[in-house]
């Protein structure tokens, strides 16, 4: 995906603030950051959104959560923290490389919407 904000990102062609990277999985810091830690977590094929997850490729998304689970340990967010995945426009996915947000560092609003 030529055009892809996150495929640069992954590839280095625009910095990040890297939290984290294996084989699969790259992970950086929101610019815009909506709670004390915002970390987002993408996997490092070009995957639209949630709508795009196949028995093809579901093995990486089982990769992914393990490294949210390796990511909110280092960042000591045991005690609570959220991971949201937006899917399409009418969700405000604003960027068409699946991701998924985590969010911690202070007491999380139980709105959802
Ligand atoms: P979404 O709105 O769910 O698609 O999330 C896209 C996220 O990407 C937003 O929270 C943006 O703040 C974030 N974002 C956009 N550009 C960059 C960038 N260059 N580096 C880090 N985060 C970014
Ligand atoms: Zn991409």
């Amino acid at each position: 995906m030529n055009d892809c904000l996150f495929c640069k990102i992954i590839n280095g062609e625009i910095p990040s603030s890297k939290v984290y990277e294996d084989e699969f999985v790259y992970a950086f810091n929101d610019i815009n950051p909506m709670a004390p830690v915002h970390i987002l977590v993408v996997p490092k094929t070009h995957i639209t959104n949630v709508l795009d997850i196949t028995s093809e490729n579901s093995n990486i998304i089982a990769h992914i959560f393990e490294a949210i689970s390796k990511i909110a340990k280092q960042q000591k967010l045991e005690k609570g923290f959220r991971v949201v995945s937006n899917c399409n426009e009418y969700a405000g996915q604003s960027v068409f490389h699946l991701h998924f947000h985590i969010l911690g560092g202070k007491q999380l609003s139980l709105q959802m919407a």
